[in-house]
């Protein structure tokens, strides 16, 4: 199949030949009447009512007990990063393949990022590169699991559900509790999908999730904590939101506490989008099945999710044959104006990472010569 006919095909599957981009929001709920009611009740700011309610709204969608709104998913990481004892020196094990803000967050705690690789279905986290690197490298004391080389503790394994597809949750699950390393999912891009029947980010024991422009569902910018223990809950509403201690008029702050509250007028716009969540699922679905049937029996595959998942097909992806394939492929279609990306390149590659650890990587190269992503908007 030639690239012409596949642009063709999407630009008939979104019935236009302008400009396609890769993941536009849509705003045709109720996001006009909320922003404009918090508008009217002056509570933009820190405070409001669609805090709370967005709050109690992801607590429902992610199945967890707690939910807590903040800036954006890179600040939500930071925290969940510092809420399970990531400090100074310690190392955190994740993956090489994700977006950027994975890596910094473990950067901003002082850590180092342990790069291991990724598996070639679910593009996440390896459960079996993960045990072979404890195995080779892995010391359980009292206070902890210990790097043999580098004498640091691992204080965290930071998994992320790349564009939606869920990693083997109970298997880095097992493994987090065997070696006794607290786990965080990275859940920024997989808002709506589940693995076996649970939620992503409802497994570790915190879950962070973002509504970036670009994400299933956006606050302009936002992100959510999210964990099944009410304590480690309250605690990162409270560090999130400068440590204050309640008073009527005292300014009390008990801890080093962070700005990173999401505005009540972005909580209003996320309110909005979440009441449209399943709808845009829905129509996602929609879509995927239209690729996967273009696609089938091609020699450029559609990625589908795995058995035992339900994938939210935030962002699609192709898999192309190689690198030569892949960077012909971005430069036709992007110059007919079908957007399409690359997957991003490999952590270790960028200035900031390139001296962190880091295992074979064979599985995370074979695919970042490969994937892109191709145009994935909800067509209502
Ligand atoms: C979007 C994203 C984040 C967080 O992004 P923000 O823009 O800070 O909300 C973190 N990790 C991954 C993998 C992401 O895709």
């Amino acid at each position: 199949m030639s690239f012409k006919t596949i642009i063709s095909f999407i630009q008939n599957t979104f019935e236009t030949n302008k400009g396609i981009p890769l993941h536009a929001p849509v705003f045709k709920g109720n996001e006009r009447d909320y922003v404009l009611q918090t508008i009217d009740s002056t509570f933009v700011s820190s405070v409001g009512a669609f805090v709370d309610k967005a709050e109690l709204l992801m607590a429902e969608i992610s199945q967890t007990n707690k939910a807590v709104a903040v800036v954006n998913g890179t600040s939500g990481l930071h925290m969940a990063l510092k809420l399970v004892g990531v400090n100074t020196g310690d190392e955190v094990i994740t993956q090489a393949l994700t977006f950027v803000a994975t890596a910094n967050a473990i950067k901003y705690c002082e850590a180092e990022p342990v790069f291991i690789d990724v598996d070639l279905d679910t593009m996440g986290l390896s459960p079996t590169a993960v045990l072979r690197f404890l195995e080779s490298y892995g010391d359980r004391r009292e206070t902890g699991t210990y790097n043999k080389k580098t004498g640091k503790r691992i204080a965290a394994i930071l998994p992320m559900h790349t564009f939606g597809f869920p990693v083997r949750l109970d298997e880095l699950m097992k493994i987090a509790k065997d070696w006794n390393i607290p786990l965080v999912e990275d859940a920024a891009e997989s808002l709506g999908s589940y693995y076996k029947n649970k939620h992503t980010g409802s497994f570790g024991s915190i879950g962070v999730f973002s509504f970036n422009g670009n994400k299933i569902v956006t606050s302009g910018g936002g992100g959510m904590i999210v964990t099944q223990d009410l304590k480690l809950g309250e605690r990162a509403k409270h560090l999130t939101t400068t440590a204050k201690v309640p008073h009527n008029y005292e300014y009390v702050h008990d801890h080093v506490g962070y700005n990173y509250r999401m505005p009540n007028l972005n909580a209003a716009l996320l309110c909005a989008q979440l009441e449209q969540l399943d709808l845009f699922l829905k129509d996602k679905r929609d879509l995927a099945e239209t690729y996967a049937s273009f696609f089938e029996n091609e020699r450029i595959s559609f990625r589908r999710e795995m058995e035992d998942t339900k994938a939210n097909y935030w962002l699609m992806c192709l898999e192309l044959e190689n690198l030569e394939e892949r960077n012909a492929f971005l430069e036709e279609t992007n110059a007919s104006g079908v957007m399409t990306r690359p997957i991003w390149q490999l952590m270790f590659r960028l200035p900031m990472f390139e001296n962190c650890y880091r295992d074979d990587q064979t599985n995370a190269v074979f695919l970042e010569e490969r994937i892109v992503n191709i145009p994935s908007n909800v067509r209502i």
